[in-house]
């Protein structure tokens, strides 16, 4: 284990934030990378599910995604191959719809530039969502995520934007089919050809 997980492991800076929530929780970062990873997989913040796992995407949204990159979870958790840089490392709790509250800015402000770092070049970059496509792609994802991944062919093959594999877009995924037929098996080619 790396001095700087050990050091995002120990970090408690949101503590006062999250003793607020309904869930009032202690943070539990899930630092989960290594130097050399070929896939970066840029989320969310964890779900209450990652918080008790200590497992970042070990729950269903992470099963629809391995099956979006054509992968198991033995290569998934393999973090000689794929890292997961959240936009924060700890579950923010629930707002009042018993929806998950955003990420902290003030994770990503503190540790994001130091983990791209240490991780050097990644030849393949996963985007999920509004606010990690916001932040790694500046301008090009103020349109939203529905216009941002339908743009996908401008970031590809390096980068590719994804909605969330939540259950919660089902229905986007009925809306916009171009994704599964289009967008998805170019994803799997990719990830293949990185871990070749
Ligand atoms: S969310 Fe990030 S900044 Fe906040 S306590 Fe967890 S690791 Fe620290």
């Amino acid at each position: 284990m790396s001095d700087l997980i050990r050091e995002i492991a120990a970090c408690r800076l949101c503590a006062d934030r999250f003793a607020e929530t309904a869930t009032a929780h202690a943070p539990r970062p899930v630092p989960w990378f290594a130097p050399g990873a070929r896939i970066l997989v840029c989320g969310q913040a964890p779900g209450m599910r990652v918080h008790k796992a200590g497992k970042p995407f070990f729950d269903p949204s992470g099963d629809r995604l391995r099956d979006w990159m054509g992968i198991g979870p033995d290569i998934f958790y393999d973090r000689t191959r794929l890292a997961v840089l959240p936009m924060a490392f700890c579950f923010p709790g629930y707002d009042a719809r018993g929806a998950d509250l955003p990420p902290p800015r003030l994770c990503a402000q503190t540790w994001h530039d130091r983990v791209m770092a240490h991780l050097g070049v990644v030849p393949l970059t996963l985007l999920i969502g509004g606010y990690a496509q916001r932040w790694h792609l500046g301008v090009a994802a103020r349109g939203g995520v529905t216009e941002t991944v339908a743009a996908w062919r401008d970031h590809a093959p390096a980068v590719f934007p994804l909605p969330h594999p939540s259950w919660r877009n089902t229905a986007w995924l009925r809306r916009n089919p171009w994704f599964e037929a289009e967008l998805l098996p170019l994803l799997r080619a990719r990830v293949k050809e990185v871990l070749a």
